[in-house]
């Protein structure tokens, strides 16, 4: 058996192929790794669904305990998670080390929550009782930018709330995923969690699988398109998180030297793939030349290398594919925009981009528009707040936002008129399990996180009894 494996029904097994997954700051090879066939995938789905009535007649009391134990398991195996996450995914040791950790938040979070019965009315005609029901097998599809943190958002909650489930990694990250769930196997009922992996070539088949009930989808908007389409047939419950091209408004009563310091953290953490990142950041005129002298002092401190070594505080690209894409961004940049810090792919093996900040940069230009996924960020100049909050939200993205002032009226007057699922003010990339999180417009549909994302994995029953 290799190092790693698939788990299905309880076990641990080979797939029935095998990909290569590489370290994308060397482009060198981290570990074969096992692929799923659709084969494989079905049999996955139907452990899941053997799994479920046992599952979801467990009390609540139960699982609530196994899945407070599941975050002791991350916990005890943090080193060993995070140093293979940093390998495939490229984020600097600490970051992942970071993720890791706030996984296991994640899972020690949910481990408290509660689902309980609620009476709607009780009187002389009727009692009426809310129930939340588990809704049977699960499909969780996760993107490569935070492979463990993102199956956090949904692998706690799916499971509180009584459901079975099957995960799908993305094919460029599955090893950190697939090493949790060996790690974690027998920590459940054999079954209650499978976890696939697939080169890009599965997804469609959970989306579309009559014994998948609903699917917890992270990853682009043209992919969450494709799920909602494919889900249609079936009427699955489906939960996108999808893209975003957020937007940080900075006002002109700022200290730039006390705020550019978060900016810059907001937009180029992760090497700017983060969906929540600050991609257009727009300046009051009166500031626009600090902040930009700011930020470029920042870039140029930053050190971009190998997760890997010891200060490395940006990583590479995830992978060839997005490295490709950034590089098509800076091409841009050079067209429109006057670029003041980086603005080339570095010479040396792997994925690495230099921190690139562009300024003179306007709307009409592709870096503006859409989202980069990557660290590359416009500096967009404006002289007039509503001016600036119609150019923010013109967009079909709505995830997050942030306002920057030193009037927190003032900021809170402008965040009221962004659209966008959260808006920040003096801050971007905070959140908690028990902050909600979803994204407006074609950023998402449904929530994550919190009592709201848990209640999402369930389906409302009511019981109404008659008392005449
Ligand atoms: P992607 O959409 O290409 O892939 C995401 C996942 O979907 C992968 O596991 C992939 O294998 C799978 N997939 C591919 N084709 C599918 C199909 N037809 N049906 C079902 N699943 C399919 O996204 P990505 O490139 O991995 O991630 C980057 C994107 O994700 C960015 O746009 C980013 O903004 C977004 N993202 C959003 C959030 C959020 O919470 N809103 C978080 C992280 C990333």
């Amino acid at each position: 058996m290799s190092e790693f494996n698939l788990l299905i029904d309880g076990k641990m097994v080979p797939g029935d192929q095998t990909m290569a997954v590489l370290n994308p700051a060397t482009e060198e090879i981290v570990a074969q790794c096992p692929r799923a066939s659709k084969n494989q995938l079905d049999t996955a789905v139907a452990a899941a669904k053997a799994a479920f009535p046992a599952w979801a007649a467990t009390p609540i009391e139960e699982r609530r305990r196994l899945v407070g134990k599941m975050a002791d398991v991350i916990e005890a195996n943090t080193n060993e998670l995070a140093r293979l996450l940093t390998s495939e995914q490229g984020k600097p040791l600490a970051d992942a080390t970071g993720e890791v950790m706030g996984m296991a938040a994640f899972f020690r979070y949910l481990s408290s929550l509660d689902l309980p019965m609620k009476v709607i009315e009780d009187s002389g005609d009727r009692r009426v009782e809310a129930h939340r029901r588990p809704l049977g097998v699960i499909g969780a599809i996760i993107p490569w930018n935070y492979p463990l943190l993102i199956l956090s958002f949904k692998l706690p909650s799916a499971l509180l709330a009584g459901n079975t489930l099957v995960v799908k990694p993305a094919p460029t990250t599955p090893l950190a995923t697939l090493k949790f769930a060996e790690l974690v196997k027998d920590v459940l009922p054999k079954g209650v969690l499978n976890v696939i992996t697939d080169a890009n070539d599965l997804g469609d088949f959970m989306t579309k699988h009559p014994d998948i009930r609903k699917i917890s989808f992270t990853g682009s908007t043209a992919t969450g398109q494709k799920v909602m389409a494919s889900a249609a047939a079936t009427l699955k419950r489906i939960t996108l998180e999808l893209g975003g091209n957020d937007a940080s408004i900075v006002l002109d009563d700022v200290d730039p030297k006390k705020v550019a310091p978060g900016i810059f953290e907001g937009a180029f953490q992760n090497s700017g793939q983060v969906c929540l990142a600050i991609k257009r950041l727009y300046v009051h005129e009166s500031v626009y030349d600090e902040i930009c002298n700011e930020l470029v002092a920042i870039a140029k401190n930053t050190v971009v290398d190998d997760g890997s070594k010891q200060g490395t505080k940006l990583g590479p690209l995830q992978n060839k594919m997005q490295y490709e894409k950034v590089k098509g961004f800076l091409e841009d940049a050079r067209k429109n925009g006057n670029i003041i810090a980086g603005g080339s792919a570095m010479d040396r093996p792997g994925y690495f981009i230099e921190p690139t900040l562009v300024r003179d940069i306007k709307e009409g230009s592709k870096l503006v528009d859409e989202e980069q996924f990557g660290p590359v960020l416009p500096i967009i100049k404006f002289s007039d707040n509503d001016d600036v909050i119609r150019r923010a939200n013109a967009t079909n993205y709505g995830l997050g936002a942030s306002v920057w002032s030193s009037d927190v009226a003032r900021a809170h007057k402008v965040a009221s008129q962004i659209e966008a699922g959260t808006v920040w003010i003096n801050k971007h990339l905070d959140m908690a399990p028990h902050i909600p999180f979803g994204g407006a417009k074609q950023s998402g549909i449904g929530t994550e996180f919190a009592e709201e994302g848990l209640a999402e994995f369930t389906q409302l029953q009511i019981i109404n009894e008659a008392r005449t």
